[in-house]
């Protein structure tokens, strides 16, 4: 079998994080030792879903709470935006402005979560649009 790897949030510095599973993972952020077995965890098969789960959970810390209603939050809407444009090469600022929209998502918020993706390597600019990376 292929090594596993963590996700887990970090209750020292609070921040979701990957690593190789071991009996004492220690935060690649802060460096505090940690205890695998006490730690709430999402143990995975590989180091890209692990860092795809990273992501997300941090997206969903950084943009909104998740709803208890079952309500889709902020993130899932814009992640199913994002999904319908899976099929294109570049996409036009716009026309995700204008589907965020459609799913009642306001365009400062959209704005932000781009500049967000961009710095997390998620999206990179092109002329005139964006390309998802991990699409
Ligand atoms: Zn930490």
């Amino acid at each position: 079998m292929g090594r596993k790897f963590i996700v887990a949030e970090c209750p020292s510095c609070g921040q979701y994080f990957a690593a190789a599973l071991s009996k004492e993972p220690s935060c690649p952020r802060c460096g505090e030792k940690l205890n695998s077995n006490g730690l709430p965890k999402n143990i995975v098969g590989s180091w890209k879903t692990a860092a795809k789960i990273v992501q997300r959970k941090q997206a969903e810390k950084t943009g909104e709470n998740y709803n208890p209603m079952g309500m889709y939050t902020k993130t899932e809407k814009f992640e199913s935006v994002i999904q319908s444009f899976r099929e294109s090469k570049g996409v036009s600022v716009s026309d995700i402005l204008k589907k965020a929209e459609k799913v009642g998502l306001g365009q400062d918020w959209v704005l932000k979560r781009l500049d967000y993706m961009e710095r997390e390597g998620m999206l990179v600019r092109r002329r005139g649009g964006v390309e998802f990376t991990y699409l």
